[in-house]
């Protein structure tokens, strides 16, 4: 039998190599686009991501999405913020020290500089449904994107990856559709390998369609629900939004993301009215009306209720630019809004239906219907 130095010195070279090799497989050096190694090695929730992003709006719905897949994986994500309250939930997405905190204001262009300095990927996701005092829609489109892009380009991060929206378009009569399409050309004037990204309405939990549906209970609108769109899921396009950025192929590029089908807001809301089993008021109003009364409202109330912007652009259906680049060619499948409505809505459903069987005899008479809100 051999010694146990013999044994020792036999295995050693062995262990390590099955460690290297180990390593070999779990590790993986990947060069960006300007040149940047980086190296990323697999270890659960303290891998070694590699990469370096900014997430400007990461605070709102989409953001937790696209936070929580490169925190994950061992990114060093840095999210600029302007609310304590409104970044909390963000923390916790990675390992300790994963998810850097940036206090900036969009005004204030060296809090955005330092905020991207570092970095090797910035995503924009900063948008506004609404003028509020401080911030017209070109101050938050058109500026905000601006001082972002010549930060990016000033100390050359390798991708810029900037959120815009379905309908973009810098002639549209809606402003919001007119200064996302102004800030999209401005982030290609300034930075030509920008990838643009288009999300059309999206539905999760903290969405504004769903939730706007099955919410409230008097509905104003001015164009009857009639104008159609392709509702995407949130989570599809945070997916998308990671895949952007581990695809250098994608710099320079625009992409639509929209859902499978095309639905009117009646239809939608139908489906919201049949999942909660509560029927929704719905108010019709002329255009010439609720336009300026949105407005108004607007001007006084500081939070979202309604806009004027909001009303005009119930008669824009989305268009669908055929030359962007899809979920297709990204090898993604977008799921569809009406395999949801049950998972974010369940918690809308009416308290006159019980998840019981009947308790009483006279309940029985009565023939009360029960559904059960288990899968
Ligand atoms: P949200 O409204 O949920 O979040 C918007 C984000 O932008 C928040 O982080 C908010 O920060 C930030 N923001 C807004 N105004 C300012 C400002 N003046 N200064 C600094 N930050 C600001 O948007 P979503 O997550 O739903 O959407 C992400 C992007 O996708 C946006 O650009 C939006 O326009 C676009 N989009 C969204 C669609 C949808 O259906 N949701 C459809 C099409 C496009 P804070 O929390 O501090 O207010």
């Amino acid at each position: 039998m051999a010694s146990l130095p013999t044994l020792v010195r036999a295995t050693a070279p062995k262990i390590a190599r099955s460690a290297l090799q180990r390593r070999a497989i779990h590790s993986d050096v990947h060069i960006t686009r300007t040149g940047k190694p980086i190296l990323r090695t697999a270890g659960g929730r303290s891998s070694l991501g590699g990469h370096t992003a900014t997430v400007f709006g990461a605070t709102g719905q989409l953001g937790r999405y696209i936070v929580n897949r490169l925190a994950r994986q061992g990114c060093t994500v840095v999210v600029p913020y302007r609310e304590e309250m409104a970044k909390r939930h963000l923390k916790v997405t990675g390992d300790l020290g994963r998810v850097v905190f940036m206090e900036y204001d969009l005004h204030n262009t060296q809090s955005i500089e330092e905020s991207v300095r570092h970095s090797d990927v910035v995503y924009n996701l900063i948008g506004r449904n609404y003028p509020t005092k401080n911030f017209s829609l070109a101050d938050v489109h058109i500026e905000g994107t601006e001082r972002i892009a010549e930060a990016v380009a000033k100390y050359n991060v390798d991708r810029f990856i900037h959120v815009s929206s379905y309908n973009a378009n810098p002639q549209s009569a809606s402003e919001f559709y007119a200064t996302k399409g102004y800030g999209e050309k401005m982030a290609r004037d300034i930075f030509p390998e920008t990838t643009i990204v288009r999300p059309a309405p999206m539905f999760g939990f903290e969405d504004k369609l769903l939730l706007r549906l099955a919410s409230i209970t008097n509905l104003f609108t001015a164009n009857n629900m009639q104008e159609t769109y392709w509702p995407v899921h949130v989570i599809d396009v945070g997916e998308a939004l990671e895949k952007i950025m581990f695809d250098d192929n994608t710099a320079s590029q625009t992409f639509e993301l929209y859902g499978p089908r095309q639905y009117s807001t009646a239809e939608i809301a139908e489906l919201v009215d049949r999942e909660i089993y509560k029927k929704r008021r719905h108010i019709n109003m002329p255009k010439a009306l609720l336009k300026p009364a949105a407005g108004l409202l607007n001007r006084f109330i500081w939070w979202d209720i309604m806009s004027a912007d909001e009303v005009e652009r119930e008669f824009h259906d989305q268009v669908i630019d055929e030359t962007a680049k899809t979920f297709k060619d990204l090898g993604m499948e977008p799921s569809d809004i009406s395999k949801w409505t049950y998972h974010y809505l369940k918690g809308f459903r009416s308290s006159a239906y019980y998840d019981l069987p009947p308790a009483t005899e006279r309940e029985m008479r009565e023939e009360k219907k029960y559904i059960h809100v288990l899968d």
